[in-house]
């Protein structure tokens, strides 16, 4: 009996006819990929689309009965390879696992099925006035089982946390096919090691995320207030916001897109959409800041002074409608870029003292390669987005030498890698050199202790030297 047998004989004849294990070559395909522009080489052995604990648990027992690799998978959006299901794995795909369990507005959480999306979870939160902080682009179609597995952050996390402060408690099916449960429904708790930290960002290397008990904050009170300022260079936009943080203000959102960035939202939206939103077009950087709750007001009018000293033409925006309209601005970005090839969107973060610096970097190395690296920052966390526009099936060496010396710079500068991305296939070649050997080593070790057979998504994460 081979394990494909010995896996439709588990799941039973009910969940096969229902397709939770498949073969399908267009699915196998399609499986390969995800956003990142990788696809692993060779196909999936199949897919099965868990959609119950007990399809994962049958899954993983399968699988170190026969030692097949196992590629955990959410909704694929992921941006560092490490959902794509490589040669001869079994692809585990718990998006169909899509149920809100439970919404405790008393306590503030909610306990949810790992292929819930992102903004079903918010969406089923606004009655309640509570939301779910972790607010990724890609939160309309990314879902908080894969949000974990990648620690994800977004806008909203200088303020309000990354994923990892958003996690109470995980429902984990380890590589042998164990129910695992850690964390606690209390807002402290600290018996034994913090497994839950640990299964946050281990991008599927650890165990499969099947359920997640995740902290609630309540809607901040009253209307955000946005303001945006246009400063002649990007090295003195980087000044404004690391002055902003300085001083001590809190904005919720706060972004910054370079001259070529704005360039490309300006071909895909129309000059005159940003001259109406920006009240000028004759800037070469923009900064994007929005406050919230009771203090929003006096808080906007603080970093709006400090903006303008530093530089900036500030204009708040009117009434929260603009402030939106600000903001779709800011999300055009990557659609903008989309629709000029393929993208693969970098993801370094440095301390946000040294962001004019970073911005410096990018520069230097967008001549130095003759390629065009058009960057926007959570400027809020220091967490920098340079992109790189390309043609072809596969991203060209050039563009990996430019990002190999924005990697390198980052470290350089006290930053990472990646502030949100994760590690994947993409950099795991850049892993060591970040956290160094001993570092390097343990956390080989901490994967067999969790993963003895080596079957939970090899190949990512580790094995880049
Ligand atoms: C347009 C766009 C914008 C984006 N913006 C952001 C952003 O602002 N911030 C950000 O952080 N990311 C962003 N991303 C990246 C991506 O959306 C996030 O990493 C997201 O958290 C991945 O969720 P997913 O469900 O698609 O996971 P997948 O892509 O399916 O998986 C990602 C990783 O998690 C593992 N995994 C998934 N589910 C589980 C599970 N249940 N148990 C164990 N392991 C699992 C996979 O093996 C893989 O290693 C963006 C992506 C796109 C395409």
């Amino acid at each position: 009996m081979d394990v494909l047998e010995w896996l439709a004989a588990a799941l039973g004849e009910e969940a096969v006819t229902a397709g939770v294990l498949s073969t399908d070559p267009e699915l196998l395909e399609a499986a390969r990929a995800d956003k990142s522009g990788w696809a692993a080489d060779g196909l999936p052995l199949a897919i099965v689309s868990a959609r119950t604990v007990e399809h994962v648990q049958t899954t993983l027992r399968a699988a170190s009965e026969f030692r097949v690799p196992v590629v955990p998978r959410g909704a694929g959006t992921g941006l560092a390879g490490g959902a794509n299901g490589t040669d001869g794995s079994i692809v585990l795909d718990v998006s169909g696992m899509n149920r809100i369990l439970e919404i405790d507005a008393e306590d503030q959480l909610a306990v949810v099925e790992p292929g819930v999306i992102n903004s079903d979870l918010n969406a089923a939160l606004e009655p309640y006035g509570l939301f779910f902080a972790p607010d990724p682009a890609s939160r309309a179609v990314s879902t908080v089982g894969g949000n974990i597995a990648t620690n994800a952050g977004g806008l909203l996390c200088a303020k309000y946390g990354v994923t990892r402060e958003a996690v109470l408690g995980l429902e984990v099916v380890l590589a042998d096919g164990r129910l695992l449960s850690t964390g606690h429904r209390t807002v402290k708790g600290v018996t034994g090691y913090d497994l839950t930290a640990l299964f946050v960002g281990s991008e599927g290397t650890l165990g499969v995320i099947v359920g997640a008990t995740v902290r609630l904050q309540p809607i901040p009170p009253g209307e955000p207030v946005t303001l945006g300022a246009l400063f002649p260079d990007v090295r003195t936009a980087a000044e404004a916001s690391a002055r902003v943080t300085a001083a001590r203000l809190r904005p919720a959102v706060m972004e910054l897109l370079d001259a070529p960035a704005l360039e490309r939202i300006a071909a895909h939206l129309g000059r005159e959409t940003l001259e109406e939103a920006f009240g000028a077009s004759d800037g070469a950087a923009y900064l994007l800041v929005q406050f919230d709750g009771a203090t929003a007001a006096a808080d906007a009018e603080a970093a709006g002074t400090l903006i303008a000293e530093t530089g900036g033409t500030v204009r708040v925006a009117a009434d929260a409608a603009e402030g939106e309209r600000l903001l779709a601005l800011r999300r055009a970005f990557h659609p903008a870029l989309a629709a000029s090839g393929e993208v693969l969107i970098e993801d370094v973060a440095v301390p946000r003292s040294r962001m004019p610096e970073m911005f410096a970097a990018i520069e230097r190395i967008s001549t130095r390669y003759g390629i065009p690296i058009p960057t926007v920052a959570h400027a809020g966390d220091g967490n920098l987005h340079p992109n790189f526009v390309y043609t072809g099936d596969e991203v060209p060496a050039v563009v990996w030498d430019a990002a190999n010396d924005l990697f390198r710079t980052a470290i350089e500068l006290g930053g990472t890698l990646t502030g949100e991305h994760g590690v994947g296939v993409l950099k795991r070649r850049w892993l060591a050199d970040e956290v160094g050997p001993d570092s390097y080593e343990l956390q080989v070790k901490l994967k067999s202790v969790f993963d003895p057979l080596g079957i939970l998504n090899p190949g990512k994460v580790f094995g880049g030297r």
